[in-house]
């Protein structure tokens, strides 16, 4: 699933091609892909497109005051449409546009989860965006310590995926984010002190401005697999810190990945191998 980095960058380059374009028509193309009623897609239609915008793990489409707010779930893609053929595959979405060209919304999903809801005015109260927690591109210290303090007690790494909390930050970066921190994924977030809660700060922003900078130097939105990184999914390998063997802690939906020399004293966490064989 995309996070913040690759969509902040893919955000950036829509706006490049797009910016600018007056939007022609909107029409979804299965019955789920529109979540809203009101307003209407037509009342955005012969705007121009002000911006490709990203908020947590969202991307907005602004025309003016109003927005299309898109969230790709784990297979969406929002494309350039250069073919605009009848029946695309995996088509949601697609927005046309004066000149001509085309956004497609698709998702390689079996189930459609990806969606597209039409916002008037500031988003950031209304569905789907309400209720986000500070993002992450931007989070201060002071910001970060009051999330982390006012929000329930919870372990570290899921702390930074639970979008309530801290917005932006998914499975992938939520592991190299405690790694560089040299913070166990299992801490209790009540329990971080100062000087725990000052490096996991410095450590969020330093795996997210690296991703960025990767991130922008392609055309295109890389591939999970693409994605530069320390541990995660690399159990067996050698931290590249200390030469410790990276572990893992399987879970259903996701893996946990840790050095224990930097992060947990040594400790080997106990890995939920029932999980592997359920896969
Ligand atoms: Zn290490």
């Amino acid at each position: 699933m995309p996070e913040l980095p690759e969509l902040q960058a893919h955000a950036e380059r829509l706006t490049k091609e797009f910016g600018g374009l007056g939007l022609a028509g909107f029409r979804p193309m299965t019955f789920t892909a529109l979540k809203t009623v009101v307003p209407a897609p037509e009342t955005l239609v012969g705007r121009p497109l002000d911006e490709v915008e990203r908020v947590g793990k969202y991307l907005m489409i602004r025309f003016g005051d109003d927005r299309f707010v898109i969230h790709l779930m784990q297979g969406g893609r929002l494309v350039s449409d250069a073919k605009q053929s009848a029946k695309p595959r995996g088509g949601l979405a697609r927005w046309t546009f004066d000149d001509g060209t085309a956004l497609l919304l698709t998702e390689m999903a079996k189930e459609k989860r990806a969606g597209v809801w039409v916002v008037a005015g500031d988003p950031v109260d209304q569905a789907p965006l309400a209720g986000l927690g500070p993002d992450a591109l931007d989070i201060s210290e002071q910001a970060l310590t009051e999330a982390l303090r006012d929000y329930k007690s919870m372990r570290v790494h899921g702390f930074l995926r639970d979008q309530r909390a801290i917005a932006g930050i998914g499975r992938r970066l939520s592991s190299e984010v405690c790694w560089r921190a040299k913070i166990s994924p299992f801490a209790s977030t009540h329990k971080l002190t100062a000087e725990e809660i000052q490096r996991l700060h410095a450590a969020i922003h330093a795996c997210i401005d690296e991703a960025l900078a990767f991130e922008r130097g392609r055309d295109t939105m890389s591939s999970s697999a693409e994605r530069p990184g320390s541990v995660y999914k690399r159990a067996g390998e050698a931290c590249p810190v200390c030469g410790d063997t990276i572990r893992a802690v399987e879970y259903n939906a996701y893996t946990v990945n840790y050095c224990p020399t930097c992060q947990t004293g040594g400790k080997v966490l106990a890995d939920n191998t029932t999980s592997k064989f359920l896969k």
